[in-house]
């Protein structure tokens, strides 16, 4: 992938410095691997698999994933592809698994990896298709969790990956307590991306689709910034990456504060990989620590934007 990107003019993830900062792209299926290619991703940081299962009479079968899988894989041969396990479940149901109770607060219902507890030959399923499709495409894939909030339930994961014969197993970090206990993740996991779009809605108890409620997914907003570097600092302290794979990774002024809390790689839309690639290019690593500390300086959104900009003097 690293040769795919020189060669079609695109510069690799970097601050002004030199220090690299992957840029990979959020996809939902093979389909988006065109346009991650053209706008320079350097792998793949987020494939969303639920688009595979959902709306469906019957799941998947075991051939249609791994080819799906393996699609992606050799689109991307060198770079990092990772690959997140179903995240469906409550608002976003599937037909084919038997119906249960309305839940009351869908989103903090049975939904993510909760769901395998409850079907945990799904998840098996699923493992095994990647691990096939790896070993199909010639391609290094790593598998990444959504909605963990325990190290229990980080390593149960990471074990599931070990038995289906794949080499790297993340978390997502997009629930509060994931990143209060960063540490004991981290010994878990090979590796977290940290979602800030669940996270803030976690966070700050405000419904991610509820536009009333805006204000409060503001990926701005101090305690967002100071549970993201909480997560980074958890990884750090083992050795391990941490991206972000939100929407905040898509705002090239934001992208440079996420850097500087100690973010190892950034996935987004593929639209928004040429402006956040040009901005962390014009600065330093040493000036994306200081917005992000003077970011996590103020009190809220918009004066947190401001003093981050004041250290980011190569912005339009
Ligand atoms: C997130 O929650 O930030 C995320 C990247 O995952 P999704 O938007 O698919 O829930
Ligand atoms: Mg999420």
């Amino acid at each position: 992938a690293r040769e795919a990107v020189l060669a079609a003019g695109n510069g690799l993830g970097a601050t002004a410095d030199g220090h690299p900062v992957p840029l990979l792209a959020n996809i939902g299926g093979p389909g988006e691997v065109e346009s991650a290619l053209e706008h320079g991703a350097e792998g793949v940081g987020l494939y969303r698999t639920e688009f595979l299962f959902l709306g469906r009479e019957q799941a998947p079968s075991a051939q249609e994933q791994e080819a799906a899988y393996a699609e992606v894989l050799k689109a991307f041969p060198g770079g990092p592809v990772v690959v997140r396990t179903l995240d469906a479940g409550a608002d976003k149901p599937l037909a084919f698994l038997p119906a249960k109770a309305a839940e009351p607060n869908p989103a903090l219902g049975v939904r993510g990896s909760r769901l395998f507890q409850a079907h945990p030959e799904m998840m098996r399923e699923q493992l095994e298709a990647l691990a096939r499709a790896a070993a199909q495409a010639s391609a290094r894939v790593q598998a990444m969790a959504p909605m963990v909030a325990t190290a229990e339930e980080a390593a149960r994961f990471a074990a599931a990956c070990r038995e289906a014969g794949l080499p790297s197993a993340g978390v997502m970090v997009e629930i509060p307590s994931a990143a209060l206990r960063a540490a004991d993740l981290a010994a878990e996991a090979d590796f977290f991306s940290v979602g800030t779009n669940d996270l803030a809605q976690y966070a700050f108890a405000a419904d991610r689709q509820l536009g009333a409620l805006t204000a409060l997914q503001d990926a701005w907003q101090p305690a967002l910034l100071d549970l993201v570097a909480m997560a980074a600092a958890g990884a750090a302290g083992q050795g391990k990456p941490c991206g972000v794979c939100g929407e905040a990774a898509g705002d090239p002024v934001l992208a440079c504060v996420l850097v500087g809390l100690g973010v190892t790689s950034l996935s987004m839309a593929a639209a928004s990989l040429p402006a956040v690639r040009a901005v962390l290019a014009r600065h330093t690593r040493e000036q994306c620590t200081l917005a992000a500390q003077a970011a996590r300086a103020a009190v809220s959104p918009a004066p947190a934007r401001a003093a981050a900009r004041s250290h980011l003097p190569g912005l339009a």
